[in-house]
């Protein structure tokens, strides 16, 4: 039994989790809404601890990260339990439920992704990894330690406090914003809007995290360009270089709209690069999806799928001389 961390005990052993803004309320013998931590005859423990329900070796632009490490491979690994609980999830089947797994400590997984020689570090995703705190943050402790990279893939719904010290051992994140609209994360994830923009911006004031952004799009549900465009000038305004990666919508789990389509990509990529200067398209096969450099054209990274061909160098463009954040260190 693994007891939790940020949590107050209250009256007849009930307990109130301070991990996340849901403040959850359990009483003994029940969990909380993310499913990841339960009341164990009055203290909060981490239900998830150890327990890996997911686990592959991917290329770093599947998380995705495009301006890290590209074309190098990381280990990732997943648990179950999440405190969003999105219509649309594309990992409902560990996110949602208590999913099968398997045991590991946080010492036997750095071991295993020792065995990886082309792998940067270690990657907590599929599931939401922050309703996993204890865990992922001994593993990232243990990671660093060893020399490796720690990249966490999130939906930054979580409190300052937590969020600070997981950032403390976190390389790069990918955040997953789901709309700039609080109405569409009360109806689609059954969440709120402000603790995530709260954490955007904490996140893209720590420049040495690398950070990168997702928006999954979904035509008549967030795409409208206003809100785009005020999000993609938020972020802008902290830290202009950020890469936003717009992703192609397909239904899944709990919802049925049809899949976004290529002209709503497009469409969407030019609102952001309104202000963002590299804004990629996600879940579609066809177009450019290469970095160029953004005075000459220059291609820096050239990707076809998972096959990468970088030509960056030293984060400079090698025709014209231009600085892009892109680490390779
Ligand atoms: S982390 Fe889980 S248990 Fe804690 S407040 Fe959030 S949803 Fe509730």
């Amino acid at each position: 039994m693994k007891e939790a961390l940020f949590y107050v005990k209250r009256e007849a052993s009930s307990v109130q989790c301070q991990l996340c803004p849901r403040g959850c309320v359990i009483e003994p013998g029940c969990s909380g809404d993310c499913l990841a931590r339960k009341n164990e005859g009055g203290t909060l423990t981490s239900a998830s601890y150890g327990q890996i329900t997911s686990f592959g070796v991917d290329p770093i632009e599947k998380k995705p990260l495009y301006h890290f490490h590209p074309g190098r491979d990381i280990v990732s690994f997943g648990s179950f339990g999440c405190n969003l609980h999105c219509l649309n999830c594309q990992n409902y089947r560990i996110s949602q439920f208590v999913a099968p797994s398997v045991s590991l400590s946080p010492e036997q997984l750095l071991a295993r992704a020792l065995e990886e020689p082309r792998s940067i570090g270690i990657a907590a995703t599929y599931n939401e990894p922050t309703v996993n705190f204890e865990y992922v943050l001994e593993v990232f402790k243990l990671n660093r330690a060893a020399g490796f990279k720690n990249v966490l893939v999130t939906n930054g719904y979580l409190n300052p406090k937590p969020w600070e010290a997981l950032l403390d051992w976190t390389d790069a994140v990918n955040l997953d914003v789901k709309a700039n609209d609080p109405r569409f994360y009360e109806t689609v994830c059954r969440a709120t809007l402000a603790p995530v923009l709260r954490s955007l911006d904490a996140l893209l004031e720590r420049q040495e995290v690398h950070t990168e952004l997702t928006w999954l799009l979904i035509e008549g549900q967030n795409d409208d360009p206003v809100k785009l465009s005020a999000f993609a000038k938020r972020v802008a305004d902290i830290r202009p270089e950020t890469p936003l990666h717009i992703s192609r919508y397909y239904p899944n789990y709990l919802m049925n709209h049809p899949e976004t389509k290529k002209e709503a990509l497009f469409s969407a990529r030019d609102t952001a690069n309104q202000h963002l200067s590299y804004v990629y398209i996600g879940n579609l096969s066809e177009g450019d999806h290469g970095t160029r450099c953004t005075n000459c054209g220059e291609i820096l990274v050239q990707r076809f799928g998972y096959e990468i061909s970088v030509s960056i160098k030293d984060q400079h463009c090698p025709k014209c001389g231009a600085l892009h954040p892109i680490r390779m260190d």
